[in-house]
């Protein structure tokens, strides 16, 4: 997709602080981190939305959650916890179409998901 900003980071084309990559996966720094450890993890195919991930794509969302995995062992938070979200369309929080995982951690999280 030409003009999606997660698309542009995956080809290099927008600089990002990279956490962990493989042939299907990004893991960067959150730009506006909401916890000590924030990482979006994308997949490197476009898919705007959950709701886009069809049994075609069940591959590149695996490879989302294994880029996760990867993301919280590096960061030093796999043990101590963590929280993933998938925001989805505007009620859902969804800002940047392209399908992505928030890693948040670092912190005890606040109880409940708001
Ligand atoms: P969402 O609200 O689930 O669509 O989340 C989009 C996330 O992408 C937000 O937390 C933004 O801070 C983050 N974000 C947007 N642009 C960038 C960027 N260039 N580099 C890193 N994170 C970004
Ligand atoms: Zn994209």
């Amino acid at each position: 997709m030409d003009d999606c900003i997660f698309c542009k980071i995956v080809k290099g084309e927008i600089p990002c602080r990279k956490v962990y990559e493989d042939d299907e996966a990004l893991a960067f720094d959150d730009i506006h981190p909401m916890a000590p450890v924030h990482v979006v993890i994308v997949p490197k195919r476009h898919l705007a939305t959950l709701l886009e991930v069809d049994e075609d794509a069940l591959p590149a969302v695996a490879a989302m959650i294994r880029a996760a995995q990867e993301a919280a062992r590096i960061k030093g938070i796999a043990e101590r916890g963590f929280r993933t979200v998938i925001n989805c369309n505007e009620e859902g929080g969804q800002v940047v179409f392209h399908l992505h995982m928030h890693l948040l951690g670092g912190r005890k999280l606040a109880d409940g998901l708001g």
